[in-house]
């Protein structure tokens, strides 16, 4: 991780906590270490990411399904699948304080936190594990799964029975996955629990490079497509050292967090590794009959596999920024109107009667397209400021003349330029102008109201 970026982690950490986006887990028993609760905005913004990347990857595909494979799974996956015996970081003791470390960070033989002598290093398994049932023994052990990948592999068979799918053809699902990460921190960079959307395509052996590439850039694009900017963005090929033990080729699209350029997917070529090994521990054929050649072939598997919860942190950082404004600073989140939690608020210019109940109006209303929010508390001025830190695109604000003309006012939160349209025609333009419209295209009866040339 090099290179800091100018966003800090700790104005966006106090961000979530203030606004309700992340929070500790089981803060009032003192938090529980690298474990996050998302808030009511937090939980709006993961399910608008997750919603848009199923959007992409399954719902606007012919070649794509999905899976919700149970967390829990037959100890043998996790035996063929090779995270038994490989997924382990070597580990060492400080003889003095007892706080372990892993042998890649250090940076000599002692211990980072008090100096003190280390123990030979040691493997240790990044699972978690639990038992099935009343009794617990080592029969009875079971693990909370690592990654979502191998719900998918498992059940390869059973899709290509039940859809018909031809190679080539994908898998995706999202879901969580729980990792016992010696080094944690960095906010919800990385966590013990956390959500993974991975997708497993399999592709005719000879045709994996091709699908590599077509991926690689697929799954770059659709980062750029949600607004994250490109100079934030890289590709970085694993070297042979790096390369997992089943992956053929491997390239991270890392982003520039904060704390400086880290992985927020991978992408591998995963050759036939999975569905032979599986295959072999379970004695189940997991081949396809091409039926070009009329011979059985285990397909090459290219992997997209990305952290929700990184997308979402990239997303905050990304969208992020402060501006003057008069003697103020204006914090405001710059999201993209699909992953922004809130898409409208509706504000009564005073708590008058007559404005509420219209404005009450017009929330009801708009409630069943998008997540609007009703705010008549405080001053207008400090409600817009609430509404841009949060990151809505959009505020209605109903005042004296709405009540004689039945008109609006629609403000943008980038530009804070407004314009004012008959009510009865705000539901489709706040469509519109959601799904990228200029805000100054304006309905039958429309105007431009006010226009305040700012630099963001
Ligand atoms: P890292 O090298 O950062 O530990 P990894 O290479 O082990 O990550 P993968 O096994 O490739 O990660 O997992 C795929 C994706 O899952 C990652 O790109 C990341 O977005 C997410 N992910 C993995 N581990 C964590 C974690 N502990 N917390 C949050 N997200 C994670």
């Amino acid at each position: 991780m090099t290179e800091p970026a100018k966003v800090n982690m700790e104005k966006i950490v106090s961000l979530c906590q203030r606004r309700g986006f992340i929070f500790p887990s089981s803060e009032i028993y003192g938090g529980l270490s690298s474990c996050w609760d998302y808030g009511p905005l937090g939980v709006e913004l993961k399910r608008n990411i997750k919603e848009a990347w199923w959007r992409t990857v399954i719902q606007e595909r012919d070649d794509m399904v999905g899976l919700d494979a149970s967390i829990l799974m037959h100890p043998k996956v996790w035996e063929a699948s090779g995270h038994l015996e490989q997924f382990t970081d070597p580990l060492v003791e400080c003889k003095s304080c007892h706080l372990r470390w892993r042998t890649d960070e250090l940076k000599d033989n002692h211990c980072p936190s008090c100096g003190g002598e280390l123990t030979e290093p040691r493997l240790f398994n990044l699972m978690f594990k639990t038992f099935m049932g009343p009794v617990e023994e080592e029969a009875n052990v079971v693990y909370l799964r690592p990654e979502t990948a191998q719900g998918m592999f498992v059940n390869f068979q059973n899709v290509l029975n039940t859809t018909r799918k031809r190679l080539p053809f994908g898998i995706a699902q999202i879901g969580k996955a729980f990792r016992n990460e010696i080094t944690t921190g960095n906010f919800i960079f990385r966590s013990r629990e956390f959500e993974q959307m991975e997708i497993e395509f399999f592709v005719k052996p000879g045709t994996d490079e091709e699908w590599f590439n077509y991926w690689l850039e697929e799954r770059y694009n659709w980062y750029i497509k949600l607004g994250i900017k490109k100079e934030n963005l890289k590709l970085r090929e694993h070297t042979k050292g790096e390369l997992a033990h089943y992956a053929l080729k491997c390239y991270d699209i890392d982003y520039l967090f904060p704390m400086g350029w880290a992985e927020l997917e991978g992408v591998a070529n995963r050759g036939d590794f999975d569905l032979r090994q599986h295959a072999s521990h379970s004695g189940k054929s997991l081949s396809y009959l091409d039926e070009e050649t009329k011979q059985h072939i285990v397909p090459y598997v290219i992997e997209p596999s990305a952290g929700v919860d990184r997308s979402t942190l990239a997303v905050l950082c990304d969208a992020y920024a402060e501006e003057a404004d008069k003697e103020e600073i204006r914090v405001l989140l710059h999201l993209h109107p699909t992953l922004a939690p809130i898409k409208v608020a509706v504000l009564p210019l005073s708590k008058k009667e007559a404005l509420v109940t219209l404005a009450k109006e017009i929330h009801a209303d708009l409630r069943s397209c998008w997540m609007v929010q009703y705010d008549d508390t405080q001053s207008i001025g400090r409600r817009y400021r609430r509404q841009d830190e949060t990151g809505t695109p959009f505020c209605v604000t109903v005042d004296f003349q709405s009540l004689e003309d039945k008109q609006a006012t629609i403000r943008e939160r980038d530009s804070m330029n407004q314009i004012r349209v008959p009510i009865s025609e705000l539901k489709n333009t706040l469509q519109a102008k959601l799904e990228g419209e200029d805000l100054f295209i304006l309905p039958p009866g429309g105007q431009v109201w006010k226009e305040e040339k700012r630099s963001v």
